[in-house]
């Protein structure tokens, strides 16, 4: 099913990615010449770094969707990375909208609900500092989370929402929603389905 494994070889990647722009050429003759003249993307997505979604989820094609992934969704308001996207895409590209697009069973959400944590800050110290951020948000809703049926679903959600409220009070994306500029959704992807969910929007 999947095209390339964890024994292919640079020629088959080479292989593979000549097929797919051969692909792509003959289904749009004009994607290729349109984007070697630059790019005009509509969209900001700010999604997880797993494997399993990415753009390709709402059926668009490059040059529409500049993105910016990170374990668990997390933009923290000082990082630089986050801030940088944010100016470059809306202030610079002028995309007309940021979505921010958490996902069910992730890696990074799971470890805080089943107290992976300790193993995590032995074993890979940075990605338990990245983390953190989420603990925090599972120590928040510890009473909500302690009785939901599926608690891991659960803090997907409020730590979507979390990045989404963050998002909105970023200094770019705040004038930007002043001025009329740009719209900001939450959403959820759901892994087992391949369907998106609504979270929260300015719109
Ligand atoms: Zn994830």
């Amino acid at each position: 099913m999947f095209t390339l494994s964890p024994e292919s070889r640079l020629t088959d990647l080479l292989e593979a990615n000549r097929e797919w722009a051969q692909d792509m050429s003959r289904e749009h003759p004009q994607l290729f010449p349109t984007n070697g003249r630059g790019q005009q993307p509509h969209t900001l997505l700010i999604s997880c770094s797993d494997s399993r979604y990415n753009e390709n989820c709402f059926g668009v094609l490059p040059g529409e969707v500049f993105t910016w992934k990170s374990i668990a969704n997390i933009c923290r308001p000082e990082d630089l990375a986050t801030c940088a996207t944010l100016e470059f895409a809306i202030d610079v590209l002028g995309v007309s909208r940021v979505v921010l697009c958490g996902h069910t069973d992730c890696g990074g959400v799971n470890s805080c609900v089943r107290g992976q944590m300790p193993q995590l800050e032995r074993n890979c110290p940075h990605l338990a500092e990245h983390l953190n951020d989420v603990v925090e948000t599972s120590k928040q809703y510890a009473s909500e989370l302690a009785d939901a049926r599926d608690p891991a679903r659960l803090l997907c959600i409020r730590n979507a929402e979390k990045q989404y409220v963050r998002l909105t009070q970023n200094k770019t994306v705040s004038r930007a929603l002043a001025e009329g500029r740009i719209q900001v959704y939450a959403l959820l992807y759901n892994v087992d389905t391949g369907l998106v969910e609504k979270l929260a929007s300015t719109e």
